[in-house]
């Protein structure tokens, strides 16, 4: 059996406690030989400030590199408010997304039929949701040159943000799209706004040529980015992934993350291209919600969305979708017995700390 090595990041606030469960988790999936891990432990974010100095060491930069799949928790909280800006917590999470090259991100909206009251729509709409959104993480306007502020003089300024992207970066999140929904249902939303934005025009070719010349049996449909955010809130079972920019992406994710209730639910992956001999990923795993320093340290976080991720790695990086499957079906058994964290307590549900999560869900695999 192939041994992969993780690198397992805890880093700040509640970022330990819930990595704690992860660790749980992985010790038994390679305890019962379904799976062998190798587990190295690294720091990331004010952790890694209190000891080196610096949001990240170059030992731990390199570890990650040679990783097979990078966890992180998450970083960040008020006792490093004051640490120079290029070392604050938030710098070591950015240098692993760029040093990684990490252009796809990944963010499954799913909502548990336990959990589905806790959506901000009605139980009906959200019922059983489970879509993917890609959002395209290196390039496009957040990144694009010029960026600058201009003074005119007589009190105004102009400022100036950039949208590029070039024929090859369409490409690759489009072939990453494509091929999850291959093992999903088979449907691709691609999303621009060709109508007013030339880079909108390019995407909606590329991915057009793409589909034809690699994927026709992949179901590809395109909505412009605003008729897509009201269809999000509107009828959101019609979409399996749906495909798009860095700025829309990240927007179009936030919505979605509301259908679902919590943000203690939800996972994300960033991946990166695949090597040429090998066939991996460079890959980073984390929970969408930050390091919570409101409830770090009282043991009563919410670690699904950490636990998730790392059925994410099983189904990204080592293609174990059978066992990612038995982990989310465990996930889903232990709230249908109505147990909960905090953030997801309410109705007939019995109110548990993080470690028995853990434990309830360990239990059920
Ligand atoms: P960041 O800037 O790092 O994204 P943030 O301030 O946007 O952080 P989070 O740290 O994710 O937000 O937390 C927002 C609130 O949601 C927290 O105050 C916390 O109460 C709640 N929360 C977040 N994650 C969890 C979790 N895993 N379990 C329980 N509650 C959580
Ligand atoms: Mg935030």
């Amino acid at each position: 059996m192939t041994t992969y090595k993780l690198l397992v990041l805890p880093g700040d606030g509640i970022g330990p406690e819930v990595m704690a469960e992860v660790e749980k988790i992985a010790a038994f999936l390679t305890y019962e030989g379904f799976v062998k891990f190798e587990v190295e432990k690294g720091l990331v974010g004010g952790s890694a400030y209190d000891v080196h100095r610096c949001a990240i060491s170059e030992d731990d930069m390199e570890r990650a590199q040679a990783a097979d799949a990078v966890l992180l928790a998450a970083v960040g909280g008020p006792k490093w408010d004051n640490v120079p800006y290029e070392l604050r917590p938030e710098a070591g999470l950015l240098r692993l997304r760029k040093d990684m090259q990490l252009f796809a991100n990944l963010r499954p909206a799913i909502c548990y039929p336990a959990l589905a009251d806790a959506s901000s729509l009605k139980r009906e709409v959200v019922d059983g949701l489970d879509l993917m959104i890609v959002r395209e993480l290196t390039g496009g306007v957040y990144f694009g040159e010029p960026k600058q502020i201009i003074d005119l003089g007589n009190g105004q300024k102009r400022a100036i943000d950039t949208q590029v992207y070039d024929t090859y970066e369409i490409e690759r999140i489009g072939r990453i799209a494509f091929e999850l929904a291959r093992k999903r249902r088979n449907k691709v939303t691609s999303s621009e706004k060709r109508n007013v934005m030339k880079s909108g025009v390019l995407w909606h070719e590329v991915i057009s040529a793409l589909h034809v010349r690699e994927f026709p049996d992949v179901q590809l449909e395109h909505q412009l980015a605003d008729a897509l955010g009201m269809q999000l809130v509107r009828r959101p079972k019609q979409f399996d992934v749906i495909v798009t920019d860095n700025l829309f992406g990240d927007m179009l994710s936030d919505v979605a993350s509301m259908l679902t209730g919590s943000l203690g639910m939800l996972p994300s992956a960033s991946l990166g291209e695949r090597n040429a001999t090998t066939g991996a990923r460079k890959a980073l795993y984390e929970p969408v919600h930050g390091s919570a320093p409101d409830i770090a340290g009282k043991g009563i976080a919410n670690p699904i969305a950490m636990i998730s991720s790392l059925g994410m790695a099983l189904r990204y990086s080592f293609n174990m979708d059978d066992l990612a499957d038995r982990l989310d079906r465990s996930i889903a058994r232990v709230l249908e017995k109505g147990l909960r964290t905090a953030d997801i307590a309410g109705g007939a549900t019995k109110t548990i700390s993080t470690s028995e999560m853990g434990d309830a869900i360990l239990e059920e695999l």
